[in-house]
């Protein structure tokens, strides 16, 4: 089983699957409900950069996150 993102505890429980299919997990010790791998991922200087220039040239969010293989969701956070 994966530890807990929030507290680290490694007393987590299946907890059924999200709308990709991913294996959703739950901890015992604070309740949080995750995903491993979380899907909200650090984009790197370089590619942050590109994404810049891609958003000058008013290119959609769409054609930039399969540019960039950035998730949507993760483009507007940055
Ligand atoms: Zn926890």
């Amino acid at each position: 089983m994966p530890v807990c993102p929030n507290c680290a505890s490694c007393q987590t429980v299946k907890n059924g699957r999200i709308h990709n299919g991913k294996q959703r997990f739950k901890c015992h010790e604070c309740g949080r409900q995750f995903v491993e791998h979380s899907p909200k991922k650090v984009i790197d200087l370089g590619t942050r950069e590109l994404i810049d220039q891609l958003l000058l040239s008013r290119i959609s969010l769409a054609g930039i996150a399969r540019t960039t293989q950035v998730s949507e969701p993760d483009l507007k956070t940055t």
